[in-house]
């Protein structure tokens, strides 16, 4: 048998000889290649049962720091280069999630975004937003992706029901997040290779099927797993991203979590922050809850105001900070900010004002600047990147030339559904505020039927 065979073999036989014995493995060895058809009929019968039937993907191993370096590989667990934790930036990554809507750009991203608050090196703080299809207006997102701000898939219909994304398939997820990449690109005139990022609705993460969709389309990352193990109280020793190459160290406090290994693929944990809610774990009496998104942190106090929004981000930052300074992140959707929760957004204000205003090495910036750094410059210092200048992960000079400079939006005459009508809009109107021109340049009206699963481009040919 040819080497490529063992190996084939051998990859097969991952999950089958965890259940059998070696001897098994011997046999088919001596039995020589025609029982190895034989064999991945049943290694692939038993992945089936074990891991759905479109993901029979390699087991990952544990990881080997000796093998997994970046810029390809990182184990997770992997402090960086860097020993001195003083030395190292803190990164902090602002993200929304869902439509990109006219309200939340006129009422909060724009005083957010406009200059108002700077990293060191002078540059706007930028964010990542995590898109949805519904309510989007691709012209700002297409003016603010020009901002240097990051695009990412957050799927195309949302489904409110959790056990619809974790009973999904491969081809299912791909579709959801494949399709809103498309819808993207298409409508917001941004190259696909732009759109790197993905995170699951609610966090619902979909183990093997959604990971194995990832890597299939070529997604760089993912931001949907949430740790409670390195966040909240142990913020200060809080995971850093890493490669699915090997086995991960991370706890899964959402199942399904991935068990094969993705080469290439990274992580981006959310770190769980320490909410406002003191006392309600007997097992700390003296602190909050923990929270993954800023959604779901109860801010109790006798008259909760913007100070205790304030108040709640700095105790997480300042853990972070004085641990290993992996990078912490304000998730949330534009609507913790919205009607009688204006507090949450001045306060919410106040926290970037602190941060931006008196630390010299805190850099806010979207998930995937973050992940360039670890990947490409992590053995860089605060003061190095700084002297880097034009030429630093976090720098903003590139957003000036192409592909940036030369994507041209042109909007239309906002198009109009009046009868959506599909699998899970039923006779409504919609609105779409969309770019005359595709991410190719290719000049588009607006498209014939309203763009949904299974058809994220609404009948606009050629679809991206
Ligand atoms: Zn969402």
């Amino acid at each position: 048998m040819s080497t490529f065979e063992n190996q084939f073999v051998a990859v097969l036989y991952k999950p089958y000889l965890k259940f059998n014995s070696v001897i098994q493995f011997h046999l088919v060895f001596r039995m020589g290649v025609r029982l190895i058809l034989l064999a991945s009929i049943v290694g692939l019968t038993l992945s089936a049962t074990t891991q759905g039937p479109e993901s029979n993907c390699p087991r990952a191993d544990a990881c080997r720091s000796d093998e997994c370096f970046p810029p390809e590989c990182s184990c997770s667990g992997a402090e960086p280069v860097l020993e001195d934790r003083e030395d190292r930036p803190q990164i902090v990554y602002l993200t929304y999630d869902d439509a990109f809507s006219a309200y939340a750009e006129e009422n909060f991203y724009r005083s957010l975004f406009n200059g108002t608050f700077k990293n060191p090196d002078g540059c706007d703080i930028r964010a990542t937003h995590f898109l949805t299809a519904q309510y989007t207006d691709y012209t700002l997102v297409n003016k603010y992706w020009k901002k240097g701000h990051e695009m990412a898939s957050h799927s195309i219909t949302h489904r409110s029901s959790t056990d619809y994304w974790k009973a999904l398939n491969v081809t299912g997820w791909r579709n959801e997040i494949e399709g809103l990449r498309k819808m993207i690109s298409q409508f917001a005139a941004i190259p696909k290779e732009e759109i790197t990022g993905f995170r699951a609705p609610f966090l619902q993460l979909g183990g093997d099927e959604m990971f194995t969709a990832l890597q299939q389309d070529g997604f760089k990352y993912d931001c949907s797993w949430a740790s409670r193990d390195y966040g909240y109280l142990k913020l200060d020793v809080g995971l850093f991203p890493y490669t699915l190459d090997y086995e991960t160290v991370q706890d899964c406090p959402v199942e399904p979590c991935p068990t094969c290994s993705y080469p290439g693929l990274w992580v981006q944990p959310m770190l769980d922050l320490e909410d406002r809610w003191i006392g309600a774990d007997p097992t700390h009496p003296n602190n909050g809850m923990p929270c993954s998104m800023l959604d779901a942190c109860i801010i109790m106090d006798d008259v909760p105001t913007k100070d205790t929004v304030k108040e709640m981000l700095m105790t997480n930052f300042l853990r972070n900070r004085n641990g290993t300074r992996a990078p912490m992140g304000l998730y949330m959707h534009a609507g913790w900010f919205y009607g009688e929760y204006s507090w949450h957004y001045e306060g919410y204000k106040d926290f970037l004002q602190e941060i931006t205003e008196n630390y010299d090495d805190v850099w806010i910036v979207p998930v995937n600047a973050g992940l360039d750094y670890f990947q490409n410059h992590n053995n860089l210092t605060n003061t190095e990147i700084l002297a880097l200048g034009d030429d630093s992960p976090f720098s903003c000079s590139k957003f000036s030339q192409p592909p940036y400079s030369n994507s041209r939006c042109d909007a239309l005459t906002p198009c109009r559904y009046e009868n959506v009508d599909n699998s899970d809009i039923h006779n409504q109107e919609r609105y779409m505020h969309i770019c005359g021109r595709t991410s190719t340049n290719t000049a588009q009206k607006c498209p014939p039927t309203y763009p949904w699963l299974g058809d994220p481009c609404g009948g606009n040919e050629p679809c991206l």
